[in-house]
């Protein structure tokens, strides 16, 4: 994808603060960071979407994501982090080279995301939304 920035970070042709490497991924600080030492994972394979991403290589973006967000904790005094994706462009993707974010998070350190609680009409209106779901789930 040679329009990719991501690619091309990967391919070297864009210069990247690298965290760690492997056949299957690349981590590497994020240019506008959330907190300081914001990290992110990405498959050496182009892939949009999240959803296209061999089992394999998915796997090995949460085992370190999840990793480097313990290293950033011992690290740089963080006390958790938040493990991040955005799935399209209504869910915030901006860089369609999907992408896993490592968020250090310290107990006051003034982020909120924006969640809400939406309650469900009834049980049974929950119970359809999740039939819904499980008839075009293919796992
Ligand atoms: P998203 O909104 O999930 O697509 O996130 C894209 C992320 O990529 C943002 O947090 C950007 O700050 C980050 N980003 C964009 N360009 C670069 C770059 N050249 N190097 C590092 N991070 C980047
Ligand atoms: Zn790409």
């Amino acid at each position: 994808m040679e329009n990719c920035i991501f690619c091309r970070i990967i391919a070297g042709e864009i210069p990247s603060t690298k965290i760690y490497e492997d056949d299957l991924v690349l981590a590497f600080m994020d240019i506008s960071p959330i907190n300081f030492g914001h990290i992110l994972v990405i498959p050496k394979e182009h892939h949009n979407s999240s959803a296209s991403i061999p089992e394999n290589i998915a796997g090995r973006m949460f085992y370190v994501a999840s990793r480097i967000g313990v290293a950033c904790k011992r690290s740089l005094d963080y006390d958790g982090f938040n493990l991040h994706l955005a799935d399209g462009t209504c869910a915030g993707q901006v860089v369609m080279h999907a992408h896993l974010h490592v968020v250090p998070r310290g107990l006051d350190d003034g982020f909120h995301w924006n969640w809400r609680q939406l309650k469900y009409e009834s049980d049974a209106v929950r119970q359809e939304t999740a039939d819904k779901i499980v008839e075009k789930l293919k796992i």
